[in-house]
């Protein structure tokens, strides 16, 4: 790949905000890893359309809404990053009674818009600190509904800057797994040998979605959505940095409940730690690495895997590069 100055992507239509060496812990969720060679901040959707057109074609493109899946390794991450949460924030009700919300919104703000308008089904989002196309990458989800469930059609915008509306069955669908059918490109890619980690470029990213909610009734919705906030409260440790869940639960049974019979609840490795309180949850105590965080990963996987015979599949995702020094 030539190497690719920020000046040479500047031209007068840029209206957002081009960065070099951005530290990805301030980005993601975990408060921890690498760095990234760029950083591209849109101003709204036309401008990312023209950022896009302006790439050189071998750039490496990734995605980032609030990092609050995320892990970079310490290593950082080639190319550019676009950073859309604080972009991509429209939200309307569409003539037919839909919501039309970009990829940068929050799921707290989506929650409340629709409760606002007396529309139910939306309130699991708030509890879910990402943004809708986090959320629409990972099919997030919460007490028993999907994000997927709610979705009418996607908008999505192609690496070359062409828009493109997607219908759910454009994707194969299921629990935290989003994927296009169409080979060639994809939004996810397992690689067996490192679950969930991915390749450090996309093809294809969400730019917005319609949502379809029923009719409800406003006050009852803001009611649920401060009762699921009270529940997670107590039962996550939200006083340190985390990533939410770490592992997909495995069928017809927790990851937690699995971790805690292991006996891994505290297991830590640099600052990096198996929660007391949630123990699908690691916590970064202070001045953890990526590599502390992925390799306290591996150890859970592994412990589990030799007590129970069971295989954690992480939910986080793992991007980037290993740091020189990495074993
Ligand atoms: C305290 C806490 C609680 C959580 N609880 C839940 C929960 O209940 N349920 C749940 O499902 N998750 C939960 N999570 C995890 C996380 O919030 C969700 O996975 C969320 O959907 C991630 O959104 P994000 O914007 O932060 O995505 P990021 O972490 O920024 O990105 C996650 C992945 O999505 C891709 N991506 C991001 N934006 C786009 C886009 N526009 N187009 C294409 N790809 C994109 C990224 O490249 C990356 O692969 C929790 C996390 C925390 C910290």
């Amino acid at each position: 790949m030539n190497m690719i100055e920020p000046a040479h992507f500047i031209t007068e239509k840029l209206r957002g905000t081009l960065r070099s060496n951005v530290p990805m812990c301030q980005h993601t969720s975990w408060r921890a890893g690498g760095y990234a060679e760029r950083v591209y901040q849109p101003t709204d959707l036309a401008d990312l359309i023209v950022f896009l057109r302006t790439l050189p074609a071998d750039e490496p493109v990734v995605a980032v809404g609030l990092g609050s899946n995320l892990l970079v390794r310490d290593g950082g991450l080639r190319g550019t990053v676009l950073l859309l949460h604080a972009a991509l924030t429209e939200m309307r009700i569409e003539a037919d009674g839909s919501i039309y919300v970009q990829a940068g919104v929050s799921g707290a703000k989506l929650a409340r818009f629709a409760a606002k308008h007396n529309l139910k089904g939306a309130e699991f989002f708030a509890g879910i600190p990402g943004t809708l196309g986090g959320m629409l990458a990972m099919n997030a989800g919460c007490y028993g509904s999907e994000t997927w469930n709610v979705v009418a059609n996607a908008q999505t915008i192609m690496r070359s800057g062409k828009l493109l509306e997607r219908e759910p069955d454009d994707y194969e669908i299921g629990y935290r797994h989003v994927a296009l059918r169409k080979k060639g490109i994809y939004l996810e890619h397992d690689d067996a040998r490192i679950p969930n980690s991915l390749p450090f470029h996309q093809e294809e990213f969400f730019v917005g979605a319609r949502l379809r909610l029923p009719a409800g009734d406003g006050e009852v919705a803001r009611r649920e959505i401060k009762a699921l906030l009270s529940k997670r409260i107590a039962s996550q440790p939200l006083n340190l940095p985390n990533a939410g869940s770490v592992f997909r639960n495995p069928p017809n049974d927790y990851a937690a409940r699995l971790i805690e019979q292991c006996g891994l609840k505290n297991l830590q490795i640099g600052g990096a730690r198996v929660s007391e309180q949630h123990a699908n949850f690691i916590v970064n105590v202070g001045g953890a690495t990526a590599a502390d965080i992925e390799n306290l990963i591996s150890e859970v996987q592994a412990s589990v895997q030799h007590k129970t015979g069971i295989c954690l599949h992480p939910e986080v995702r793992i991007i980037g590069e290993y740091a020189r020094n990495h074993e």
